[in-house]
C-alpha cells in the first residue's frame, strides 16, 4: 500500500498540514492500495500562493510561447517514460481493464499535450487590426491561475485537456485531483518536476468536496476548469459566478446513438458495445441510448444483448476482461437502483440487470440492456454512469432526431449508417456539442464540449486554448504605425 504524506506545491514536495487522509480503494478487489492527504484548506493557500507567485513574477506568463513548448515536449518525455507505471496505477486505482487503460487512459492523454506543444510552438501572441477608428494590436494574455478540478473515471486525459491549454497559454495551476484516484496525478507531478517546470505553475492537491469548494471561491484562483457532474458543476458555476471568474464546465451526459435503417445489425450492434459499455459505461459521452427503427427492434435488441452478455467481467489486469468493476460501491449501488428504478418503470431486461455470477468481490456490474424504453422513463433521462443501455424505437428519423433531442444533456451523439452524408445531415439537427458518424471519437485538435446541463465552453483544438486567453486590445493614434508585433512572444 503506497502511504503519501506530502502534496505537490512550488515545486516541493511538502508534508500536507492536514492531519486527515483519504483511503484509495482498488474497485476490483474492495482491498485499500494507498493513502494520500485530504488537503486542508492550509494546504489549498499555500497551493494558490505558489500557483498566483508562479503567474505574477514569471517567467512562465512571459515566456514565449515557443519556449513554453520546450518544457511541454520535456513533460511529455517524462510522462511517455512512464506511461507503463501510469497505466498500471490507473487500472488499479480505477478499475479500467488493460485492454483499454493504454489508449483510453494514457496515449490519449499523450495526444493531446503533443497537440498543444506543437500549437504553442507556432502560436502567435499578438494579431494587428485596422480598427475603425485606429490601428489596434490584440494580445491573447493568459488568464491566470487556474483551479482544475477533475473527476476520477478518466483522469489524466481530462487533466491533460486542462493543463495543455493552460500550459501552452502561459497559465499556471492548482490541479485538484478525485479521492477516489489521486495516484496519476502524483505521478503527473513528477513527471513535470522532472521536465523543469518552473515551481508554482503546477501544483497537485486531493480533497473532499468542501475543501475544493474552498479553492473554486479562492480569491487567488482567476479561473475554474471543471469536469464532473452537472449537479456539482452547477454548484462549482455559482460560487464562481460570484466572484465573476471565468469558468469552464464538462459535465454529464445521455447520449444517443442513432442506428439507420442501411446498416447490417450483425456487424453494427457489435460494434456499439464500444461506445456504450466500455470503462463500464463510466464516461461521459456514453452511447447511453440506442435508437433503432421499429420494424428492425428486435432483431437489433437481441443481436446487441447477445454480444453484450458475451463480454468478459472480471479483473481489470485480465486481457480477456472487458468490463471491470465500477469506482466505488456507492457508485455500484446507485447503477443498480437505476437498474431497479427500470424495472419498476415496465422496462424490461433482456440480459444482465445485476451482479454478474461468480464475482464474489469487487464493484462490478453486469452488462445490462433494457428494451421497451420509452424516452420520458428516467432510465431514458437520468444519466446512471454504468454498463446499462436502454433501446428505444422510432418511425422514421425525424422521429429519431426528437427523441435524441428530448434530453436535459447535450454532449455527444453518433449515427450509424452505410451513407456518411446522410448521417451528417441527421448529426446536424442534433443539439449537443460533439458528433460522430458511425463511432465516436474526440480528436485534440477539434473543440469538444456540451450544450444544455452537459456544460460551458469547449476543451481542446484552438477553442480550448483561447478558452486559457484574454483578449486584451491596445490601440495607438490614428495615423501613427503599429510598433512591430511581438511574434511568438508572450
Ligand atoms: P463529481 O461531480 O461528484 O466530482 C467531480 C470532481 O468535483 C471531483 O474531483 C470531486 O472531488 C469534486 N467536487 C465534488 N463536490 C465538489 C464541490 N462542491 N465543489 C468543488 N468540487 C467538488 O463527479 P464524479 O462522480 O467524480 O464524475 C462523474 C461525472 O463526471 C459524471 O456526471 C460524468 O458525466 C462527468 N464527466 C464529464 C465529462 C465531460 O467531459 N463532459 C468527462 C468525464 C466525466
Amino acid at each position: 500500500m503506497h502511504v503519501i504524506k506530502d502534496v505537490y506545491i512550488g515545486g516541493r514536495w511538502l508534508p500536507a498540514t492536514s492531519d486527515q487522509s483519504i483511503t484509495v480503494h482498488s474497485p476490483s478487489t474492495e482491498e485499500p492500495v494507498a493513502r494520500v492527504p485530504d488537503a486542508s484548506p492550509g494546504d489549498v493557500d499555500a497551493a494558490v500562493a505558489a500557483a498566483r507567485r508562479a503567474f505574477d513574477r514569471g517567467p512562465w506568463p512571459t515566456m514565449a510561447p515557443a519556449e513554453r513548448a520546450k518544457v511541454m515536449e520535456a513533460l511529455l518525455e517524462q510522462l511517455s517514460a512512464r506511461a507503463d507505471e501510469v497505466t498500471r496505477l490507473i487500472i488499479t486505482e480505477v478499475g479500467t481493464p488493460v485492454l483499454l487503460a493504454r489508449v483510453a487512459q494514457v496515449d490519449n492523454a499523450l495526444d493531446v499535450l503533443r497537440y498543444y506543444a506543437e500549437l504553442a510552438a507556432t502560436m502567435r501572441t499578438e494579431t494587428p487590426r485596422a480598427g475603425r477608428y485606429s490601428p489596434a494590436l490584440v494580445r491573447g494574455e493568459p488568464v491566470g491561475t487556474v483551479a482544475a478540478i477533475v473527476p476520477w473515471n478518466v483522469p489524466l486525459f481530462l487533466t491533460m485537456m486542462k493543463l495543455a491549454p493552460a500550459l501552452a497559454a502561459g497559465c499556471t495551476m492548482v490541479l485538484k485531483t478525485a479521492a477516489e484516484t489521486p495516484l496519476n496525478g502524483n505521478l503527473l507531478a513528477e513527471a513535470a518536476d522532472e521536465a523543469g517546470l518552473p515551481p508554482g505553475v503546477l501544483n497537485v492537491l486531493t480533497a473532499g468536496p468542501a475543501t475544493s469548494e474552498y479553492l473554486v471561491t479562492h480569491p487567488g484562483i482567476d479561473k475554474v476548469a471543471f469536469t464532473g457532474s452537472t449537479a456539482v458543476g452547477k454548484r462549482v458555476a455559482g460560487l464562481a459566478a460570484a466572484q465573476l471568474k471565468r469558468v469552464t464546465l464538462e459535465l454529464g451526459g445521455k447520449s444517443a446513438a442513432i442506428v439507420l435503417d442501411d446498416v447490417d445489425l450483425a456487424t453494427a450492434m457489435p460494434r456499439l458495445l464500444g461506445v456504450t459499455m466500455s470503462l463500464s459505461g463510466q464516461f461521459c459521452t456514453a452511447q447511453s441510448r440506442v435508437l433503432v427503427p421499429r420494424d428492425r427492434y428486435d432483431e437489433a435488441v437481441d443481436r446487441f444483448a447477445a454480444a453484450a452478455s458475451g463480454l468478459r467481467v472480471g479483473d481489470p489486469f485480465d486481457p480477456a476482461t472487458f468490463i471491470g468493476p465500477l469506482i466505488s460501491r456507492r457508485q455500484r449501488d446507485r447503477v443498480l437502483d437505476y437498474i431497479e428504478i427500470g424495472r419498476g418503470e415496465g422496462a424490461v431486461v433482456v440480459t444482465g440487470g445485476g451482479r454478474p455470477a461468480g464475482v464474489d468481490r469487487g464493484w462490478f456490474v453486469a452488462p445490462t440492456v433494457f428494451r421497451d424504453v420509452t424516452r420520458d422513463m428516467r432510465i431514458a433521462q437520468e444519466e446512471i454512469f454504468g454498463p446499462v443501455v436502454a433501446f428505444i424505437p422510432y418511425g422514421d428519423t425525424d422521429e429519431a432526431v426528437d427523441i435524441a433531442n428530448d434530453s436535459a444533456f447535450g454532449l455527444h451523439g453518433s449515427v450509424w449508417t452505410n451513407d456518411i452524408a446522410r448521417g451528417v445531415e441527421i448529426a446536424r439537427g442534433v443539439r449537443t456539442g460533439t458528433y460522430s458518424v458511425n463511432g465516436l471519437s474526440l480528436d485534440p485538435a477539434a473543440p469538444f464540449g456540451g450544450v444544455k446541463s452537459s456544460g460551458l465552453g469547449r476543451e481542446m483544438g484552438p477553442e480550448g486554448l483561447a478558452a486559457y486567453l484574454e483578449p486584451k486590445t491596445i490601440t495607438v493614434p490614428a495615423g501613427t504605425d503599429l510598433p512591430g508585433l511581438a511574434q511568438n512572444r508572450g
